[in-house]
């Protein structure tokens, strides 16, 4: 995957023709040449939809979630396996709604992690404090505790993109400040040069700019604005622009 990175993480949003209208006009909305940088999250029951929608353009097409297994007794859970059958190869794991609607602990979020990876899948991985984490100056342990796991990863790295996401600032209208969002990046630049590490809370067509001029964002996770295609392809258009490559 090129980097910067832009992905679109639809959440439990759009129709199949919801979806399919997405596609068409955000890929006539950039040039081809943008198109590589981008990656899409939809529902499970439309990422074949999408897939097809995409066939002809660099754009990834990745589920929101995996179970470890390959089979077996998990009701309502999608293995790596039903992924790569359809063809999809990557994977958020560790979204902060999974890890707090859902009370996916950092055992579960380990195990999705370690067994995409190992399953041969791509990952989206997520990290992030929550607001009273942060208020009590615990952001950088926390982020450390969420990427312990990694010592047994090492030889996935190349598998693997961070998503740095504050809780406080999904879905919220709360962006982290500058200061903020350089100080985690940098942090886990230093442990892990090699991983890509994105910013995603509340990322917008106004903020954008801002947060990719800071050196150590690689691109951006976007939820609800990456629901409207014209939106989520100014992102993506100034995003591009920012780090130069378009
Ligand atoms: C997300 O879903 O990962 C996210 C960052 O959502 P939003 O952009 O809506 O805050």
């Amino acid at each position: 995957m090129n980097l910067p990175l832009i992905a679109a993480n639809w959440k439990m949003n759009l129709t199949e023709e919801e979806a399919v209208s997405w596609c068409q006009k955000f890929v006539s909305a950039l040039p081809s040449r943008a198109l590589q940088y981008v990656l899409i999250a939809p529902p499970f029951t439309i990422l074949k939809t999408v897939l097809e929608s995409v066939v002809s353009t660099p754009i990834v097409v990745a589920a929101q979630n995996c179970h470890w297994e390959e089979k077996g007794a998990f009701t309502g859970e999608i293995s790596p396996n039903h992924l790569k059958d359809i063809k999809i190869c990557w994977s958020i794991i560790g979204h902060s709604e999974r890890r707090h609607i859902f009370k996916e602990d950092q055992e579960i979020v380990n195990k999705r992690l370690k067994g995409a990876v190992q399953k041969k899948l791509k990952v989206i991985y997520c990290i992030g404090e929550k607001l009273e984490e942060r208020k009590e100056n615990k952001t950088l342990e926390i982020i450390k505790n969420q990427l312990k796991i990694f010592e047994e990863l090492k030889d996935f790295y190349k598998n693997i993109t961070i998503a740095y996401e504050p809780v406080w600032a999904i879905g919220t209208g709360v962006v982290a400040e500058k200061e903020q969002i350089e100080e985690v990046h940098k942090e886990i630049k230093k442990i892990y040069p090699e991983i890509p590490v994105l910013y995603g809370g509340s990322v917008n067509e106004e903020n954008i700019e801002e947060i990719m001029k800071i050196k150590e964002v690689d691109g951006a996770l976007v939820g609800g604005a990456s629901l409207n295609p014209e939106k989520f392809s100014k992102i993506v258009e100034i995003s591009l622009k920012v780090k130069g490559v378009l």
